[in-house]
């Protein structure tokens, strides 16, 4: 086992090979890892590191791999499987060994290491002269999309699709990864990702033409809008090359590629889709508490991936989300069809993944019934709508693609077993009656009985033996057994097998030969079997084209339907997209806040943003009275309108937005150690950067981050450009100053709260105006600060609102003076706090019995 040993020479070779994974170096009945991959291994998988000559190893059970391989894949690790593909020549030597397969978590196909619910993406990117290239691929369903944009947001969108994507695995250029510090600074931050750098040699623009055409068997890519020399092509092709080397594994069925473009979908950047919680909440980062858990009623996988994909990808053309509207209302209007539809939906399994194993000549015989049981309900669905009022709005498959379906789903039918196995090799593939040849052999099994009986008479008649039997066990086979008492009469021809304690077996020349003719026919079954199967699998494999349009057919019905039933559960209406490009929200609620509370006990709020009203509204309010919920809410509403769902709301008119941007709360990144300013400034930065007049734009308490002075500044500032670009904004801030910029695209609207017996409550209303203070310290007084601090804070604040320049007395000096005076003091500083000015004369009455009753 030292250094020297022709096997670690051999281990340290191949490991050479395939430094960026771990090897599995197969011993026997075992895999064993060696130095660094052990240490790393043993470690991840918690299992015990042992040394041999000094050399640090450890190993795991050949048959209990898999379990193994899952935990390494969603640890980030690719592994090398390397098996003994020689025996050593004469029992010498060591035995030849090889790679033969390399399993990564961007390009894994076991569904075992799948999250059914999710896509399983391998992204690539790479920059090419001025333009940034992308380009994605699920190798479990075929789904391949690619883009371009110029290399000047190469940043933006970079992390922009990590976060939408969320890929296994990526594939990028070395040069890009050893030059571009804020690069690897993006991708670090993704701590389970596979990170391959491609030697920059590798990308070659006219080998990567070649190697598109020859895989969608085309003789250019016009027709997937990419011309000869984009340099698209060539981050496109890295991602088939490397799945080809990895996965060594056919990729027939990647039949086409999608481009889309800068223009396709509503941009939603990192900061944005995190502060919404589209898909993962703020806080541990699950599905609680998320937009996908209050629209996904999916039955189906394919219906969930697709509904996670849609909440991502909101669109941009007004005629495409009207389809998926027009869709949606059909089934929301017709309940009982819906009911229906979403009943035959249960009994639809993945078919994506399905149609791949078929592809990839993977699929075993109970794949292939899940695919007819799946067709049959996909064939029934156009049956139930037949009443369905506008029908031709919902999605369809071509009568061709039906027939073809059809066609499949007969021959499935009559072909496979009922009940079939997983393996190839002990029968139980295909349904009596469907092959002659292979019923005949079955029959001939069956026929044993017979045979077997008729011989026996035979034998007990000549021998005279009435209780002669024959019996089988596994070590001998047939045999007859004679009990000690009828020895005597056994025939010549009969030969003894084995002496028992009151018996003993023999065997005939006859039996043997029985038994031979029944194994062989068993074996020629269990051959035959095999093989009729795989013609059949290959049968299905020519349907691949409309397998992947039914699938296709599913995963828009599940989409649909489980808008159309979120719609219904929760009460949302079909929103009017288009028109004047303004907001008109009427009775808007927050979607998610809405479901996590009791019924009836969420306010809603009425909103008209832009088109014919000003763009800009400033919205203030003390913390706690609901500025976050009616910004976010407005923004879900927008996106869930362009996905193509109804919305929360009594009416809403949507005018379609190209971007939404959505900077919420300033204290979310302090657990990842960054400074809060910075990340804010960053942010900020981004959406003045990139919004255009067709934005929607969505700031909460921008400048908090850092000192009072600043933060105003920097806030007024910003809502001064973004007034100047007539974006669509909300603008939530708790700086009352902000309230006096003069500018007729602005307009202030404040959250009711009512003050009560020195008590607040918050109405969650949103209502005309600026509002009246900032009731920090009433609210602090509410969470339970205790008194002497709340007292304490109320005379900072008095000092602040002196002046300009902040002036805090030494505290002692405030506890002698509230020694001395008690409430009195108390009294006086409320009424230097109170800005007369925005106080309503209810509020001042308010104000005055208050005091009263603290004297
Ligand atoms: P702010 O941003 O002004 O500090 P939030 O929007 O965070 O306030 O809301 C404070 C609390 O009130 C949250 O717990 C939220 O769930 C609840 N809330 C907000 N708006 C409403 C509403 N319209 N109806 C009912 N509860 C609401």
């Amino acid at each position: 086992m030292s250094d020297t040993t022709p096997m670690m020479r051999q281990y340290r070779r191949i490991k050479q090979e395939n430094r960026d994974a771990i090897l599995f170096f197969r011993l026997g009945d075992f895999y064993e890892m060696f130095e660094q991959d052990a240490r790393e291994v043993s470690g991840i998988l918690n299992i015990t590191l042992t040394k041999r000559h000094n050399i640090p190893m450890c190993g795991i059970p050949y048959h209990a791999a898999s379990a193994y391989i899952g935990r390494l894949l969603k640890a980030g690790k690719k592994i090398a499987v390397c098996e003994q593909t020689a025996l050593p020549p004469k029992g010498k030597g060591i035995a030849e060994r090889e790679v033969v397969e390399i399993i990564t978590p961007g390009t894994v196909l076991e569904e075992d290491y799948l999250d059914n619910r999710r896509n399983n993406y391998l992204f690539s990117f790479g920059i090419y002269g001025s333009t940034a290239c992308f380009a994605y691929l699920d190798l479990s369903t075929g789904d391949f999309k690619a883009t371009s944009v110029k290399k000047e947001r190469f940043h933006e969108y970079l992390s922009l699709e990590l976060n939408r994507l969320d890929p296994k695995e990526v594939l990028l250029q070395e040069s890009l990864y050893d030059e571009d510090q804020v690069l690897r600074q993006i991708i670090g931050d993704r701590k389970s990702m596979v990170i391959n750098r491609i030697p920059d040699w590798h990308f070659d623009q006219t080998d990567a033409f070649q190697r598109l055409c020859r895989q969608f068997g085309t003789a250019n890519l016009k027709g997937f809008g990419i011309d000869q020399d984009d340099p698209l092509v060539m981050t496109t092709a890295a991602v088939l090359e490397y799945v080809g080397e990895t996965s060594k594994t056919l990729l027939d069925h990647i039949r086409s590629m999608e481009r889309y473009t800068d223009e396709t979908y509503v941009g939603l950047d990192t900061a944005t889709q995190r502060n919404l919680e589209l898909v993962r909440n703020l806080n541990d980062g699950s599905e609680q508490y998320t937009l996908l858990e209050v629209l996904d009623y999916s039955r189906t996988s394919l219906g969930a991936r697709r509904i996670r994909s849609r909440l991502l990808h909101p669109l941009r053309n007004m005629e495409q989300i009207n389809s998926r509207l027009d869709a949606l209302e059909a089934l929301y209007r017709n309940q009982i069809l819906l009911g229906s539809i979403r009943d035959e939906l249960g009994g639809v399994l993945d078919l994506q993944r399905l149609a791949t194993r078929v592809a990839l000549q993977k699929a075993h015989a109970k794949d292939l019934l899940s695919i007819r049981n799946t067709l049959s309900s996909a064939r029934r669905i156009p049956g139930l709508l037949q009443g369905c009022g506008n029908k031709e709005a919902l999605p369809a498959l071509s009568p061709e693609q039906e027939m073809t379906l059809d066609r499949l789903t007969e021959l499935l039918s009559e072909s496979l077993h009922e009940d079939p196995s997983i393996l190839l090799t002990e029968g139980r593939l295909i349904a009596p009656g469907y092959h002659k040849e292979l019923d005949r052999l079955r029959n001939a099994r069956r026929d044993r009985k017979r045979v077997l009986d008729e011989y026996l008479e035979r034998e007990r008649a000549s021998s005279g033996i009435a209780n002669l039997r024959i019996k089988y066990n596994k070590i001998i086979g047939y045999f007859f057994e004679i009990t000690k008492s009828n020895l005597k009469a056994v025939p010549e021809h009969f030969i003894r097998r084995q002496s028992l304690v009151g018996s003993e077996r023999f065997t005939t020349d006859e039996l043997i030969h029985i038994e031979t003719e029944v194994n062989s026919a068993a074996e020629r079954a269990i051959e035959l079997e095999r093989e009729v199967f795989l013609e059949l699998r290959e049968k299905v494999r020519t349907s691949l084209d409309e397998l992947y349009a039914c699938a296709e057919y599913l995963a828009e019905m599940d989409a649909l339907a489980s808008f159309a039933y979120a719609a219904t559960v929760h009460g949302f209406i079909r929103p009017q997209v288009g028109g004047s490009g303004g907001i008109i929200i009427e009775e808007g609620r927050h979607p998610v806040v809405e479901k996590h509370l009791p019924p009836g006990d969420f306010i809603p709020n009425s909103l008209r943003l832009g088109g014919e009203d000003p763009p800009f509204a400033l919205i203030t309010g003390p913390n706690m009275a609901g500025k976050s919920t009616v910004l976010r809410q407005t923004a879900l509403i927008v996106l869930m309108a362009q996905i193509g769902s109804f919305v929360p709301a009594a009416r809403a008119e949507i005018g379609l937005v190209d971007r939404i941007f959505c900077r919420v709360g300033a204290s979310d990144n302090l657990a990842r150690g960054e400074s809060t300013f910075l990340v804010e400034m960053n942010e900020t930065a981004n959406i003045l950067r990139y919004m255009s007049n067709s934005s929607l734009v969505i700031m909460d308490e921008v400048g908090r981050g850092t000192s009072t002075n600043d933060g105003l500044s920097i806030a007024w500032a910003v809502s001064e450009y973004i007034l100047e670009k007539k974006v669509n904004t909300l603008f939530a801030t708790h700086y009352h100053e902000l309230t006096s910029i003069e500018n007729p695209g602005l307009r202030n609207l404040h959250m009711e709260v009512l003050e009560k017996e020195g008590e607040i409550i918050f109405l969650k209303r949103l209502k005309e105006g600026a509002a009246a203070g900032s009731y920090g310290i009433h609210v602090a007084r509410l969470a339970g600060i205790p008194d002497q601090v709340i007292r304490r804070a109320a005379e900072i604040l008095g000092g602040l609102d002196d002046g300009a320049q902040l002036t805090v007395l030494p505290p002692g000096a405030g506890e002698i003076q509230h020694d001395l005076f008690g409430a009195d003091d108390m009294v006086i500083q409320e009424i230097k706090n109170l800005k007369i000015d925005s106080t309503t004369p209810l509020e001042a009455l308010n104000f005055l019995a208050r005091l009263q009753k603290t004297l």
